[in-house]
């Protein structure tokens, strides 16, 4: 049975939530406000976290940023009012989903399963198949050094490779620039994490149909990068 966390201060809204996904199957955690919020996200297993954006204490951007930090699971962000919904956009906190309420609840259980059924597709296939990774128009076949866009075969350097291998291979998850470099870079390698940027920057014009509006690589502002799903 899917684990939903639903952190909603408005109790009458909670209560609806919950009582849909309960009914769809789902076992469902209730928390009113930010902080209980947060520590429930970050301490507890869930399979999908849905965030009201106004919380008393820590609000939603704060919370889905930092579970993106350190999970995949997708996270699905509510809110009344509708420019939350371009900040949420904007500002990059690794939202999956945003819905603006009122909302009719049967259409939040559909997305729930939605995003539960990508999300255990992706990682079962990671899970079967270790030697070929394929997100959306890329191709990643690690035995071979290939990369493919839409089939047509880019030519990667070596660290360009293992630094999009690694971040293909992590999907959702945010790691900063620090933490990329110590991965694909030996520790006493000349360079620094500006290397990282500059490496992103020509996977990105490899990978991507517009380097100015990323569909692969994101970059989380004041935190680094994640390849998405
Ligand atoms: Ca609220």
């Amino acid at each position: 049975m899917s684990k939903v966390l639903i952190v909603e201060d408005e109790e009458a809204i909670a209560e609806i939530e919950k009582d849909y996904l309960k009914l769809s199957g789902f076992e469902v955690t209730v928390k009113s406000d930010g902080e209980s919020g947060l520590e429930s996200a970050m301490g507890e297993d869930y399979d999908i976290c849905i965030l009201d954006v106004m919380l008393p204490g820590v609000d939603g951007f704060e919370i889905c940023r930092q579970v993106r930090e350190k999970k995949n699971i997708p996270i699905i962000m509510v809110s009344a009012k509708k420019e939350d919904i371009d900040k949420i956009r904007g500002l990059g906190v690794g939202a999956d989903d945003y819905m603006t309420k009122p909302f009719s609840p049967s259409e939040l259980v559909a997305r729930v399963k939605a995003h539960l059924a990508r999300y255990e597709r992706l990682v079962s296939s990671s899970k079967e198949n270790n030697d070929v990774i394929e997100i959306r128009g890329i191709k990643i076949d690690k035995t071979a050094r290939r990369v493919f866009v839409n089939g047509e075969e880019k030519v990667f350097t070596t660290k360009e490779f293992d630094l999009l291998t690694f971040l293909a291979e992590h999907p959702n998850h945010v790691y900063t620039k620090d933490e990329l470099f110590k991965e694909i870079w030996d520790m006493d390698s000349i360079g620094d994490i500006a290397t990282v940027t500059v490496h992103i920057k020509k996977i990105r014009e490899k990978i991507e149909f517009d380097t100015s509006k990323p569909q692969y690589i994101e970059t989380i502002w004041g935190v680094g990068y994640r390849f998405k799903v």
